[in-house]
Order: C-alpha cells, then structure tokens, then sequence
C-alpha cells in the first residue's frame, strides 16, 4: 500500500518502548507511514489491514518468535521482511534458516544504517498492471512476458515448468488430474510415464515452496492430481 503522497507503509513489529518510540519518530521524519505493532498478534491483524510495504521484524516477541512469524508472512505476503536481533548469535539464525527474510539488522543499530537498508529493500521496478496475469498468494505469473515473480523477485522457470504452473494457475484453488497435466504440458507422452510429471511438481516446489516437504501452495491431492493455492 502507497499512501496519497506516495510515501512507503512499513510495518514496525517491535516491543521495545525505547526503539518504538525512536522508529516512530526517526522514520516518520525520514518519509515512511508507520505502523506499529508490539507482539505478533497486533502484527497479523495490522499486515491485512494496512497492506505495509516493508515489514522490520523484531526476533524476541512476547507472544513469540519473529523467526516463525516471518515464514508466515512469506507464504501470504510479498512484502520484504529486514528482521532485528538484540544478539549476533540471532543472527546466525536468522541466516542459517531459510525464512524468507530479505534483510536483517543487529541491535543496537544507526537510524541512518536501518534507513539505508530499508531504501534499498524498497528500490524496485515500477509494476506494470496487466489482465494477462494472476496473482496467487505472495506471487504473479504472468502469461503474455511468460514470466514468474514473488514480489519483485524473478523466479527462473523452464518451459515445461512455466506451462505447468500456466495451467494450475488458471485452475486456482480447483483440483486438475494428472492426466490434463500430462495430456496438456507433455501431450504425446504415454501417461504411464508418470515420472516426469512428478520431477516437474518436485522442482517447482524447490522454487517456490519456503518448506517444499510441507508445501502451502502446490499441493498433491493423493491418487488425483495437483492444486495450486494462493
Ligand atoms: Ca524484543
């Protein structure tokens, strides 16, 4: 979300009065909109409400981990998350685990250092609206450019791959069997050849599933074929 003077919504998850405070006065004179949100509770219901642009995520939360949060926040929104550590040792973490994060700041830190960080988070292309695409979740395939995005990310799809993703998108949240898949991205394909259509799902997954052993978007409806959710 964009305010009307173009001014870029971040959304401040921290439970530190003092840095609160800081955030809300150094950003505000730095051009941002704020929003502020003390425990992960606030966060959820203000990230629906106020659509932010760039999330600064605090580790340690009363109500529990940003680490966690952020995984959540990667499989519905597209906005960059730069997470916060008190510790060096958080930070190890933060980097260690694939969550999503786009950044991450170590406390104590320089105003000048965060803002710095959170403009180049936010340099990005101009989004150029188009009805030949869809847009699923925290990503946007679009058919005429044949190109696939999370967020501002290009995500790299081989032809077979893009077709397939193609046709589970236009089917969003609906069931398609394995055999339109094979019948319509590998026509002429003996349908007992089942392998190649499983090493596509499997790689898909790879490239746009946080934990494609547990995947939230791409799922397998067993014996029946494949659903992609937004
Ligand atoms: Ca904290």
């Amino acid at each position: 979300m964009v305010d009307p003077e173009g001014r870029s919504v971040v959304l401040v998850v921290e439970d530190e009065e003092s840095y609160q405070d800081a955030l809300n006065v150094g950003l505000t004179l730095e051009g941002f909109v704020v929003v502020a949100a003390t425990t992960i509770g606030e966060a959820r219901k203000l990230l629906e409400k106020t659509k932010p642009d760039l999330i600064l995520l605090d580790v340690m939360l009363p109500d529990g981990s940003g680490i966690d949060f952020c995984r959540e926040i990667y499989d519905t929104s597209a906005a960059p998350v730069i997470m916060v550590s008190a510790r060096a040792s958080e930070v190890d973490i933060v980097l260690g685990l694939e969550i999503g994060a786009t950044d991450y700041v170590t406390k104590p830190y320089r105003l000048r250092e965060l803002v710095a960080r959170m403009r180049a988070v936010l340099r990005r292309p101009a989004e150029v609206g188009s009805s030949d695409e869809i847009i699923f979740g925290p990503f946007r395939i679009n058919f005429g450019r044949r190109s696939f995005n999370r967020g501002e990310q290009v995500i790299e799809l081989s032809r077979k791959e893009f077709e397939l993703l193609s046709l589970l998108a236009t089917n969003l949240g609906n069931v398609v069997t394995r055999e339109v898949c094979l019948d319509t991205v590998w026509w002429g394909l003996e349908l007992s050849d089942t392998r190649t259509l499983d090493t596509h799902i499997k790689r898909l997954r790879q490239k746009i599933e946080l934990d494609p052993a547990n995947p939230r978007h791409l799922i397998t409806i067993r014996g029946v074929g494949y659903r992609l959710d937004a």
